[in-house]
């Protein structure tokens, strides 16, 4: 891969990776917030509950992307960036472009995901 489709990439990760961040503090903040009215005498008790769950499980997924973003960008620091971690084929740009932190090519990809 060129040394300027690699510029490009990090640029996209480290843009994902700034809006992810904003994501997760302002899911923080609310969850918080949510915490904090559990304490009062609310008749909305149960479903703020659940909100807060559900605030939970969506800072859990970004949790996850960031950590994938974050290997992504190992990965072009290690030269390796564009080179699938199942086959050792390259990745195709369309497929990166589609998802810059993607591990496995078209190929793998299936495979994984029906080994999990
Ligand atoms: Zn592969």
């Amino acid at each position: 891969m060129q040394e300027k489709e690699l510029e490009f990439f990090k640029i996209q990760l480290l843009d994902a990776k700034e809006h992810i961040l904003q994501n997760v503090n302002l899911a923080s903040k609310e969850l918080e917030q949510l915490q904090n009215q559990e304490n009062n005498d609310d008749m909305d008790f149960a479903s703020m509950r659940s909100d807060a769950l559900i605030e939970q499980v969506i800072s859990d997924q970004q949790n996850a992307e960031l950590a994938d973003i974050e290997h992504a960008l190992s990965r072009i620091e290690n030269g390796n960036y564009n080179i699938c971690e199942m086959c050792t084929e390259a990745i195709g740009i369309s497929r990166l472009k589609a998802k810059p932190y993607a591990k496995f090519c078209m190929t793998c990809r299936p495979l994984y995901e029906k080994s999990q």
